[in-house]
């Protein structure tokens, strides 16, 4: 069925400026026109829907989830294992509803990011689109090796086998955990490097073999730039960087996935009532809540250092539950310096690109996939506005109406 969504100001993931005068025209799952003025003959049999004083922005994603939240052992602490699946499932789900139609997952347990992406993709359940890593990459005593969504290996040899596995089993791409953690122990903090020359080198001469990308959580410029030296697709949270790891993410097209609601998770950083909101749902304990404290001015400072010199920044909030995570991290985006516009493509069209997507995804142009988010309000004038969802689209079809 043809569907014309009638003339919503569109903020296409790509312009400077939100494009007036134009109408969507959606078949077959695509968007196949933009269209000044739909013919008699296109809207003849269509499905009009009038979105004048509506805007359009294409579909958003989260670039770094674990599907459930990675402090899931703090918040839910007598969580089955079973009913963790369940709730990432449940949590993909309602991201839907706030207008996540993707997500890309960097290191879950027992790959449940491929059970959910094919349960979303074959309609049993609605949900985003899932990007899967399967496990995260460490070390004995590397970063979260205790969490259940690593998978700890050491030398060239045994990173071989562990990727190899990962890739049988269907992943989009691979998670490496080069550096340790914001919240880790004494030995693995972000200052901290794990992986050693020999086994950086056998998962990336397997990443380049095979061509897979690689996901790089890197928290010091020093582990940022191994990381980018050897090829890293994308660098997660950075939470300190410096002008020469900078100045190589730029050289080397290199993603940067700053995660910043991993510091910004505390009272002092709340500005606005969604985010306090938050913080009183989800509080730190003490000891996190003093590292997120520490670590959030050179976290700042380092994403601002990165947007001036115009790496590529995408969205992904490495918390949960992805309905509020998500959004929360768009409005820190531009808390920390980011025009609402830059922000939306962050979301979007480099969102894509780091999911290798950006050919299908992304953007709202002629021959892309129709996953659109259409709001009530204007999100360039306030980015807070992004929440004011009235439809969203998945795959050329209604998954979300708040219209009623
Ligand atoms: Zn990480
Ligand atoms: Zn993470």
């Amino acid at each position: 069925m043809r569907l014309i969504l009638l003339n919503p100001t569109i903020i296409d993931g790509k312009s400077t400026e939100p494009i007036e005068g134009f109408s969507i025209i959606i078949e077959n799952n695509r968007i196949s026109k933009l269209s000044k003025s739909p013919t008699q003959t296109e809207i003849k049999g269509a499905k009009v829907i009038d979105l004048h004083g509506f805007f359009a922005i294409p579909g958003l994603f989260d670039t770094h989830t674990h599907l459930v939240s990675p402090l899931s052992d703090v918040f839910h602490a007598n969580e089955t294992t079973v009913a963790r699946y369940i709730r990432a499932g449940k949590e993909c789900m309602d991201g839907l509803s706030v207008g996540i139609t993707s997500v890309r997952a960097v290191g879950t347990h027992n790959y449940l990011d491929l059970a959910w992406k094919r349960s979303f993709a074959n309609n049993m359940f609605s949900g985003p689109r899932i990007f899967a890593s399967g496990y995260a990459l460490t070390t004995t005593a590397g970063h979260a090796v205790e969490k259940e969504i690593t998978y700890a290996s050491d030398g060239g040899p045994g990173f071989r086998k562990i990727i190899r596995e990962q890739l049988k089993e269907g992943v989009d791409h691979l998670k490496l955990l080069m550096s340790g953690g914001c919240f880790g122990d004494r030995w693995d903090s972000p200052t901290d490097t794990h992986f050693l020359t020999d086994e950086i080198e056998s998962v990336f001469g397997i990443a380049q073999q095979r061509g897979y990308k690689v996901a790089v959580h890197a928290g010091s410029p020093e582990s940022t730039k191994i990381a980018v030296k050897a090829g890293a697709h994308s660098i997660e949270h950075g939470y300190s960087l410096d002008e020469e790891s900078v100045a190589l993410m730029v050289s080397n097209n290199t993603y940067y996935v700053p995660t910043l609601l991993i510091t910004h998770m505390t009272n002092e950083a709340a500005l606005t009532p969604y985010h306090k909101n938050y913080i009183t749902q989800w509080p730190l304990p003490n000891n996190l809540l003093e590292r997120a404290n520490a670590n959030r001015a050179a976290h700042s400072s380092a994403f601002k250092m990165a947007l001036e010199a115009g790496v590529k920044i995408a969205a992904g909030s490495d918390a949960g539950p992805l309905k509020d995570a998500s959004i929360l991290e768009i409005e820190l985006l531009v808390q920390n310096g980011m025009s609402p516009m830059n922000a939306i493509k962050a979301a979007t069209l480099t969102s894509a690109a780091v999911c290798e997507a950006d050919e299908e995804l992304g953007s709202i142009e002629e021959g892309k996939c129709a996953d659109l988010v259409i709001l009530r309000k204007n999100p360039v004038e306030a980015i807070g506005n992004i929440r004011s969802v009235y439809q969203v689209y998945k795959n050329g079809k209604l998954a979300i109406d708040e219209s009623q």
